[in-house]
């Protein structure tokens, strides 16, 4: 029986990049993954195909809706060509699995295929195509990551009713396109179909989307996305799907208990992800879960057996790629007997839609919730020299600071390039940077990041000098 310092089982970020940081910390590593290929959810069906697609349909976008204001005359209408589009989204993604393979080979990491299942505390049986072996860990690292959650009245067939991952693959650009859940991927994916021609209508529970982020940024990302023809349901529950055939009807009641019903060609899923643990026999091992399904772990990550450790979309917090790539090398670097930390409060969320959401830190209503009294400092991306000549000029910046010390307690943006932006405010947070101190950083011009720098001093004594 083959043993290793480490089995980490599932190959997602949190995964690979694990196996890779144990590597590089000197230990023996087995990566376990039942697919064929490496990447888990985020390389295959979810944050490069998505972003492959968004990309796409934001050129589109831009050739029928911009380039005429930009001086640019077609000869013809543009069209498209969605073959081509979902084919060039496949090869990023065959490129990217590519790269996941060579590092496993620089770093000799050993690379099972098969289904990983516990057979005691210290022994992972990898069931392959042809055969079954057992092998033994001194570590052992839950990486299994999550599933499409729905809800119980909803068969997901998976022709109308689909999840993302058929959303990823879809051989022509649905009529209309009814989003169950205006969560990230609703709103992503809508995105893309949307600007390829698909009327496409969203029904959410909450009073507004994107619900777990400050609320200023839903509100900003709804006038964006009504602009595209976005239609929005909001507070309304969802009590039927139904696949007529040619079409699917979706049933809805709203507060007042009015009735609303939709009719579309495809109906999208997208109310949430569950942590994945089906056929991986974690009682074997002794390891506990919580009530929702996940694997229960201390802050050293740590499951109920001390030398099982779990980390990613299986865990508790925010279900994000780079959120199991920090915990990956945070438990790497625990088992190699160094003293790594991770602060969750200051992992960036991005919302991939034009424009881009992204925030860091608290958002005004926890702030409010917790009592901590704080100062706000807005900036308007059509105050911004950038924004204009690119024709972005949606959204702001928005720099909460603590009324006493300044410090900065939250960053809040919607507008062109956020998801980039959004870095700076991390690496000031993680600094504990005041406004102050970012408001005084000199900041190249013309750049979508001045409107940091000017939303810090307006967040200090309303001092933004282009506004
Ligand atoms: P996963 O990536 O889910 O990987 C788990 C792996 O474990 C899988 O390969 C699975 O096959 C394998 N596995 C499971 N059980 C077993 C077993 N018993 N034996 C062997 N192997 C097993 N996040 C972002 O940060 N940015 C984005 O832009 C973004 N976009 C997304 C878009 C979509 C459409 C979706 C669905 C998700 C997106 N996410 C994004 C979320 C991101 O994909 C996840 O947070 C991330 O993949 C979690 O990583 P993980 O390593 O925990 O698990
Ligand atoms: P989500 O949690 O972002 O959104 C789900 C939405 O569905 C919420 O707004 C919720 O209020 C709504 N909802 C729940 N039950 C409902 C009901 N019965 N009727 C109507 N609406 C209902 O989940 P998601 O969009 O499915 O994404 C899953 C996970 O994948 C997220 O945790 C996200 O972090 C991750 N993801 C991240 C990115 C990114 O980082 N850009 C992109 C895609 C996915």
């Amino acid at each position: 029986m083959s043993q290793f310092d480490v089995i980490v089982i599932g190959s997602g970020p949190g995964g690979y990049v694990s196996a890779i940081r144990c590597a590089q910390l000197g230990m023996s590593v087995a990566l376990v993954e039942k697919y064929n290929s490496l990447g888990g959810t985020c390389l295959n069906v979810g944050c490069i195909p998505s972003k492959a697609l968004l990309d796409s349909s934001e050129h589109y976008h831009q050739a029928v809706h911009q380039f005429k204001e930009h001086g640019i005359e077609l000869s013809a209408a543009p069209t498209i060509n969605l073959k081509q589009m979902i084919d060039r989204k496949a090869g990023v993604v065959s490129d990217t699995v590519k790269g996941i393979q060579f590092l496993m080979k620089k770093n000799k990491i050993t690379v099972l295929h098969g289904m990983g299942s516990f057979v005691d505390a210290h022994t992972v049986a990898v069931a392959g195509e042809k055969e079954t072996q057992n092998i033994t860990g001194k570590n052992i690292i839950i990486a299994t990551g999550s599933k499409p959650a729905s809800l119980p009245f909803i068969n997901i067939d998976k022709k109308r009713v689909i999840t993302s991952t058929e959303a990823l693959e879809m051989k022509e650009i649905p009529k209309h396109l009814i989003i169950i859940g205006g969560g990230v991927i609703g709103l992503e994916l809508g995105s893309v179909y949307g600007r390829l021609g698909a009327k496409v209508s969203v029904v959410e529970y909450m009073e507004g989307i994107i619900p777990t982020m400050d609320k200023s940024l839903g509100k900003e990302l709804q006038k964006s996305l009504t602009k595209l023809g976005f239609e929005f349901y909001l507070s309304h529950k969802v009590k039927s799907v139904e696949n007529t055939g040619k079409k699917v009807v979706v049933k809805a009641d709203n507060t007042k208990g009015e009735e609303l019903v939709l009719e579309g060609d495809y109906t999208l899923v997208s109310v949430g992800r569950k942590a994945y643990t089906e056929g991986l026999n974690v009682d074997k091992a002794g390891v506990a879960m919580d009530e929702r399904g996940r694997v229960i772990t201390n802050e050293h990550l740590q499951t109920s057996q001390p030398h099982i450790y779990a980390i990613g979309d299986v865990v508790k917090g925010a279900m994000l790629a780079h959120k199991a790539e920090e915990e990956g090398v945070f438990v790497a670097e625990v088992i190699a007997g160094q003293k790594p930390h991770i602060n969750h409060l200051l992992i960036p969320g991005v919302v991939y839609t034009w424009p881009e959401v992204a925030a860091v830190g608290h958002t005004e209503e926890e702030l409010k919730a917790k009592g901590i009294a704080y100062k706000v400092g807005n900036f308007p991306f059509k105050a911004s020299g950038r924004a204009r000549a690119s024709m972005d000029t949606d959204g702001f910046i928005k720099v909460l600071a603590d009324t006493t010390t300044d410090e900065v307690l939250g960053v809040h943006m919607i507008g062109p390039r956020c998801a980039d932006l959004i870095a700076e405010a991390v690496m000031a947070m993680e600094f504990k940077a005041t406004a102050e101190d970012i408001a005084r950083i000199c900041h190249a011009h013309p750049t979508f990041t001045e409107s940091l720098k000017e939303a810090a001093l307006a967040a200090t004594a309303n001092r933004a000098l282009h506004m």
